[in-house]
């Protein structure tokens, strides 16, 4: 580990820096990546901001988005210039297999690797860490660090405080989750006096649907909605056929588990959907119901308590069986 006056000597010049972020980008991860690049390349940083795979479409409108380089679109330069970087910032994720092959050129890097994560269980792979669970996302921590750490918030510019924005209105579900604290509220307004413009940006992530995923949406309440009185858990579940008539692509199906979290007494709600080469699930629960415990003990994968997600090497059918199998299991904390 290297210590804060360390990691402030080294970017007081400039340097080769690598920023990453996890599978399937999120507005948290792109929004973190791309304000922290903006706040380095003002120091005279030569910055690469690599994600492992693509990202939807409605977080293409962010500042620098054209620099960003796709992993599985560019694997010899990616590799080449995590080879290459002195320092690797690792945002929005803390264990090096979210970051898919990526994760093991980081690994054997010679790079300090800094992480900057709101994720439980840090694996033990970084030089220096700006980490803590109660941050409602990665974008708050790359604020406090450059607020706190680097201490220069006066390089909080337009570019930087519209990108942290982003990360912070859409993991705090628009300020609404309890991770939304009046601290969070008061970075918020800072970020708007910086340049942010609220408005516009909650307009371009959210107004920016596309038909096609507007009738998938529809099709998916309509027709693939299961609601388990019994355990107050709703569950959509949608097969590869449904996917390919749909067209559906990256981030078509991002909040989709939101509608079904939302029918009255609902406290656990499922989305479960077939990708080409595995199922995946995305979990998201109300209270202090544990929505990470089930993917981590079941689904190989975790999370936070209210949102989590894992994945299953086993068919939908009994992937939706194995989830129903496990409610009983937690029918008390249903009922809370
Ligand atoms: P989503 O449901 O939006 O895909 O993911 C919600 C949250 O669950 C993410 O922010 C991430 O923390 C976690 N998550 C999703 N998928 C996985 C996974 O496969 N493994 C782990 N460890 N966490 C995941
Ligand atoms: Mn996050």
């Amino acid at each position: 580990m290297i210590t804060s006056a360390d990691l402030k000597s080294l970017l007081s010049v400039p340097q080769q820096i690598v920023i990453t972020t996890h599978h399937k980008p999120d507005g948290d991860a792109m929004g973190s990546s791309l304000g922290l690049y903006a706040y380095l390349i003002q120091k005279g940083h030569h910055v690469s901001v690599i994600a492992p795979t693509d990202y939807p479409e409605f977080l293409h409108w962010m500042p620098n988005n054209s620099e960003v380089i796709i992993y599985t679109e560019a694997e010899e330069q990616s590799v080449k210039l995590v080879n290459e970087a002195a320092i690797i910032f690792c945002l929005d994720f803390n264990a090096l297999g979210r970051i898919n092959n990526l994760g093991e050129h980081v690994r054997e890097a010679s790079a300090v690797k800094v992480m900057i994560d709101h994720h439980l269980d840090p694996e033990d792979f970084d030089d220096y860490r700006h980490w803590n669970i109660n941050a409602c996302a990665s974008a708050q921590l790359v604020y406090d660090f450059i607020m706190n750490v680097m201490e220069e918030p006066q390089l909080v510019n337009k570019d930087v405080a519209t990108c942290l924005y982003t990360g912070i209105m859409t993991d705090s579900g628009s300020f609404r989750f309890p991770s939304a604290t009046a601290e969070v509220y008061r970075i918020a307004a800072d970020l708007i006096d910086a340049g942010a413009e609220h408005w516009r940006i909650h307009q371009l992530v959210y107004d920016n649907v596309s038909e096609t995923r507007i009738k998938f949406l529809g099709y998916c309440l309509s027709h693939k909605l299961e609601i388990l009185r019994d355990f107050n858990t709703a569950i959509i579940s949608v097969n590869k056929q449904e996917l390919e008539q749909f067209k559906i692509e990256t981030g078509d199906t991002e909040g989709i588990v939101n509608y079904a979290l939302s029918v009255n007494g609902i406290k656990l709600a499922a989305f479960i959907i077939e990708r080409t080469d595995k199922v995946k699930l995305s979990l998201r629960s109300t209270g202090d119901f544990p929505a990470n415990e089930i993917c981590k003990k079941y689904f190989n994968g975790g999370g936070h308590r209210n949102a989590a997600g894992g994945s299953s090497d086993q068919s939908l059918e009994q992937t939706v069986a194995a989830f129903k199998s496990i409610l009983p299991e937690y029918k008390a904390l249903l009922f809370v």
